[in-house]
């Protein structure tokens, strides 16, 4: 087996063992995050049994799906610019970054324009860093009321990327902060809204992100190495 191989058999070991004792029990889906890393590298972890990749830059993102084309499927992690979201949303199962208004009507606008359906997260912010996009856990539901008459939008979850500390008791109340904004969503039974996927866990916080309730971790440099870049 590949290195790429070996180490995404590792992950998904510790995937499993962490979904054996977690709040759902649901199974997990990995995302392989392959930013910066080139096409031969990925076709490894396609053999070695990728299914999902993720990237966070939409020219690069383009320049992959070129090549690759549509054996694998994509997801767009990254902040998105309005301008960009021509170039992707047919392509993409999942944009995981919906955190603006601006942004969902430029989806809405585009996807009314060629009868798709886009499949999106809403980003929350839930460590409240400056320095990172996302809603602010208060107005994740505002903002979700206030596109639910856009019909070409689907939302299927809540995505986050957690603040990068070590702090596990910290990062545990965060995760659990955002199982329970995803549940109470839920029961709202809001018109084509489908509290599906929970978003959360990367190299260094997987394990308790799926303790707490993610069904989809984003993996880069654990399945990857560092990345130089
Ligand atoms: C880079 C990135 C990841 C993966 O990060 P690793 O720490 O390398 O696992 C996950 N999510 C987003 C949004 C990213 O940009």
């Amino acid at each position: 087996m590949s290195e790429i191989g070996e180490r995404i058999s590792r992950v998904k070991e510790e995937i499993e063992e962490a979904r054996s004792h977690s709040i759902t029990g649901e199974p997990v889906e990995l995302i392989a995050v392959t930013k910066t890393h080139d096409v031969k590298t990925i076709r490894e972890a396609i053999v070695a049994g990728a299914t999902d990749i993720g990237e966070n830059k939409v020219q690069e993102l383009r320049g992959k799906i070129e090549e690759i084309g549509p054996e694998v499927r994509y997801h767009m992690i990254g902040n998105l610019q309005s301008n960009k979201v021509k170039y992707i949303y047919q392509d993409v199962v999942l944009i995981h970054s919906l955190d603006r208004k601006s942004l969902a009507k430029e989806i809405e606008k585009r996807a009314q324009q060629t009868n798709d359906i886009v499949r999106c997260l809403l980003e929350v912010n839930i460590g409240r860093e400056s320095s990172k996009g996302g809603l602010l856990f208060e107005e994740v539901l505002p903002f979700l009321e206030s596109i639910l008459d856009y019909s070409h939008i689907k939302i299927d979850g809540l995505m986050t990327v957690a603040p990068a500390v070590d702090d596990e008791n910290y990062l545990r109340a965060l995760f659990r902060k955002m199982f329970a904004l995803k549940e109470d969503i839920a029961l709202r039974n809001y018109k084509d809204v489908d509290m599906k996927y929970l978003s959360m866990g990367m190299s260094n916080d997987f394990p308790i992100a799926i303790e707490e309730g993610a069904n989809m971790v984003r993996i880069g440099s654990r399945i990857f190495g560092a990345r130089t870049y």
